[in-house]
């Protein structure tokens, strides 16, 4: 039996969440859920000077979104002491304690010494071999320079212990038993794996994970669309949406769909299974995940959201029945679209004294002269219904096109236009039923004086 399975995820906090870092923190937690693991959130912030408490919520609440929980850690807590389940992060701006009593250690050993105010690594003079489960066995040759002196810094002269040495000690002093991170870092885990020599521990598992790309090729950076996880928060996308997408970016499931919750890619997850090769980032196939989760989705969270997005956009349902929010938001839930998006197909609902606002092309088209005796016909039929659904408003509306001798599509935009304002929108008949004969009525009315005018 090998040891329980020990991954962590290990952001330096540089003001906002990555994609690629995001896609990190997925694979090692699929790899903990995987295997019935633990996983670990340790925050690498000894660079004081960049560090900063916005830029860590801004990592703790994008994995929050996502769902990606963390297993252990200090127990924060307030006065009234800590609260079981909610523990922080690990921060290794807290850690120094452990960081001085490992350099003596090493000092102790003869395996640093201190030169210039700073402490030193004697590094191994032989070439490293890293084993990795996703790239393969890599044996990194020394450089030139390295070859002339291999040694390197620990704790530079200001006393800030480096990247290498305080990721390698706390992956040991934390039993982590699997590193998988992006690809950048398999140039600094020769350096990683003789410090682990070094302290007489074996070293972790590497799992080196392709970076991703922009689809052109060139490197994902910052400014790039898509790059941080806050503009998914922003656009209104479903964190099942990004998981699912972010899941494929490196790991192929082997299976005849691709669309998939995390609990259910969890027990499919596996570290032999990550692609060699850099994986591109396609803005288009992640929309498509969004389409098809939210079709998925259970009405009750999707209205949720839907709220939610309508009230980013200041628009208040609080005063309307619940029944009449949920059925109204229902029926913009089978076109997919993004919830930054949903007010547009929504607000309609919503519009006080049922004065709805024309969007000009739609009612320059649609709201004509021509209209009038189209609009209080409807008008005249629809009140004439014993039963205001879906089903009896087509056929009503279908039946008045036959009497007039016109088209179905020429009756369709003027009343649209007169209850919704636009000329696209959820299906006519559904939006009809939910506004309900009273709405549809005023709305028909003040449709034909405007169209009159
Ligand atoms: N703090 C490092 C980074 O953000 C972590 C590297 C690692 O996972 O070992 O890139």
């Amino acid at each position: 039996m090998s040891a329980p399975v020990r991954v962590r995820f290990a952001p330096s906090p540089t003001g906002y969440l990555h994609v690629g870092g995001a896609r990190t923190a997925l694979f090692n937690w699929l790899y903990a859920r995987h295997t019935g693991g633990t996983f670990v959130l340790r925050i690498e912030d000894t660079d004081n000077a960049r560090n900063s408490q916005e830029a860590v919520d801004v990592i703790l609440s994008g994995l929050r979104w996502l769902g990606l929980d963390w297993d252990e850690g200090p127990l924060t807590g307030d006065a009234d002491g800590p609260v079981r389940g909610d523990f922080g992060p690990y921060f290794q701006s807290r850690r120094g304690e452990i960081y001085r009593r490992r350099a003596e250690e090493l000092k102790a050993k003869g395996l640093a010494y201190e030169k210039d105010g700073a402490l030193f690594f004697r590094m191994t003079r032989d070439p490293v071999t890293i084993p990795d489960l996703v790239v393969g066995d890599v044996v990194r040759p020394l450089t030139d320079r390295e070859a002339l002196d291999p040694d390197w810094v620990l704790i530079r002269s200001d006393g800030v212990p480096v990247f290498h040495f305080v990721n390698v000690v706390d992956d040991l002093e934390m039993g982590i038993t699997h590193v998988i991170r992006g690809e950048d870092h398999l140039s600094n885990t020769a350096k990683h794996i003789a410090l682990f020599e070094a302290f007489g521990v074996e070293p972790p598992r590497y799992a080196h994970i392709p970076l991703i790309l922009n689809l052109d090729g060139s490197k994902m950076s910052k400014r790039d669309q898509g790059a941080s996880v806050q503009s998914y928060i922003d656009d209104g996308y479903l964190p099942e949406a990004v998981i699912n997408y972010l899941s494929l970016l490196g790991w192929s499931s082997k299976t005849a769909t691709e669309l998939f919750t995390a609990a259910e890619i969890a027990p499919l997850f596996d570290l032999p299974d990550i692609n060699r090769s850099n994986a591109r980032f396609d803005l288009k196939k992640l929309e498509h995940f969004h389409f098809e989760h939210t079709r998925r989705l259970s009405p009750d969270r999707f209205v949720e959201n839907g709220v939610e997005a309508l009230r980013k956009a200041g628009i208040e349902t609080a005063g309307f029945d619940p029944a009449y929010v949920r059925a109204a938001l229902l029926t913009a839930q089978e076109k997919g679209k993004l919830f930054k998006e949903l007010p547009v197909w929504t607000d309609f609902y919503f519009a006080l004294d049922d004065a709805v606002a024309y969007e000009a092309e739609a009612k320059a088209k649609a709201l004509i002269p021509a209209a009038v005796p189209i609009v209080s016909q409807l008008a005249a039929r629809f009140a004439a219904l014993p039963e205001f659904t879906a089903a009896a408003l087509e056929v009503s509306l279908k039946g008045l096109a036959a009497e007039l001798g016109m088209k179905v599509g020429a009756l369709i935009p003027p009343c649209r236009v007169a209850c919704t304002g636009r000329l696209v929108g959820p299906s006519l008949y559904h939006l009809l039923e939910v506004l309900g004969r009273e709405k549809v009525a005023r709305r028909l009315e003040r449709a034909r004086m405007v169209s009159g005018s």
